[in-house]
């Protein structure tokens, strides 16, 4: 049987190409790819609509990364889609539905997909603020393309207003398919994004009657007073992007968010953030790929330890980014690491915290598929 976990490693560290046909009905019958934050695709493809992300036989849910040159292709066959690996046939892989609501407006007149977009099956993301002022002074960190995404499709709306976000949630959970949101923002001052995503949070709540909305924020570094503060905005965990366990390689990788947030101070808000959300529901977000295994994992175990989980994604050395050109490690290093630190997580008992993040949720982590394999969902 085919291992799905490295082929899912495998598909996201050298990228896919498509023939023309079986891209022919993205962005009318399946889910195109609307550069909500980031750019993940090895190439820039502005006049070409692409999956978003899809599934693989197993249900693997997979992030679609265009490479004109990577040895995995998709092509029409017999009215399904096959994945090939050069020349051979390796399963057939199916695109994810398009949401009705992208054809719908809010009431003030602005585009829904515009303003929160559906990531992998059951997500639904919002960037509330596409900015981050760590680029300006060329302090980004070196594996982000936020600003060149933005420039290069100018495709969302850059500041989401709360009323349309609350009416994108109703118009998308509607549909069936929604379980979890996910809002995120670029750097801005800690009271100004307290503010904005409590007014985001009361419209969802509005208009779902959630009281606890099930989801993701990622706001900056949440620290002291702040952390409760989202707490009460009725959001159901609260994540940390880590981006880099060890020091010395978060420094210098992440010099712009170093400078403000050093490597402890996000340990002791992460401790002080499962004690206010409840373990399971604090998340430290990794990019993995740019740091030894070995620190990685004791990053793992620390912050198992801690009763949080862990988002490891999978890094793409993608355009507009300093580190374009570069490659990733090998598809059998993220297996076998992501197999590695699902033990670490499965044997601190970690609660899963599903309710609030899944496997279905993005097609970027292999961490979720590798707890899947141990019988966590
Ligand atoms: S903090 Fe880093 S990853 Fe986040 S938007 Fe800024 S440069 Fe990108």
């Amino acid at each position: 049987m085919e291992d799905y976990l490295l082929l899912k490693a495998a598909l996201v560290t050298e990228g896919i190409r498509s023939d023309p046909a079986s891209v022919a009905e993205v962005g009318t019958r399946y889910k195109e790819q609307n550069h909500g934050l980031f750019g993940w695709d090895f190439e820039n493809h502005v006049e070409q609509k692409l999956p978003d992300d899809f599934s693989l036989p197993d249900g693997t849910v997979v992030q679609y990364r265009k490479n004109s040159h990577s040895q995995y292709h998709v092509v029409p066959e017999d009215g399904r889609l096959q994945l090939y690996h050069n020349d051979r046939s390796v399963c057939e892989v199916q695109w994810l539905r398009r949401p009705r609501y992208y054809e719908k407006k809010t009431t003030k007149g602005n585009d829904m997909i515009k303003v929160g977009q559906i990531g992998g099956k059951d997500c639904l993301f919002f960037c509330y603020q596409n900015y981050c002022s760590h680029f300006a002074k060329n302090q980004q960190c070196a594996f982000c393309n936020l600003v060149s995404t933005s420039n290069v499709y100018d495709s969302v709306m850059r500041k989401k207003d709360p009323v349309d976000v609350g009416e994108v949630v109703k118009a998308a959970w509607a549909e069936g398919d929604v379980n979890h949101v996910n809002l995120t923002g670029g750097c801005i001052t800690p009271q100004r994004e307290v503010a904005i995503v409590s007014e985001i949070l009361a419209s969802i709540r509005e208009h779902t009657g959630f009281d606890t909305v099930p989801g993701t924020l990622l706001p900056s570094p949440a620290k002291g007073d702040t952390i409760h503060q989202y707490y009460e905005t009725g959001i159901g965990s609260l994540c940390f992007a880590m981006e880099v366990w060890d020091k010395k390689y978060y420094e210098a990788i992440c010099p712009g968010k170093a400078a403000g947030t050093s490597h402890d101070e996000f340990v002791s808000s992460i401790k002080q953030a499962v004690g206010v959300f409840g373990e399971g529901n604090v998340y430290a977000i990794f990019v993995m790929g740019l740091e030894p295994k070995e620190t990685f994992l004791t990053g793992v175990k620390a912050i198992s330890e801690l009763g949080a989980n862990v988002i490891p994604f999978v890094w793409s050395p993608n355009p507009g980014s300093k580190l374009f050109g570069h490659r990733a490690p090998f598809a059998e290093w993220y297996a076998q690491t992501n197999r590695e630190a699902a033990e670490i997580v499965h044997d601190h008992a970690v609660p899963a915290g599903t309710r609030n993040h899944c496997y279905l949720c993005d097609g970027n982590s292999l961490l979720h598929d590798a707890l899947r394999e141990k019988g966590v969902v």
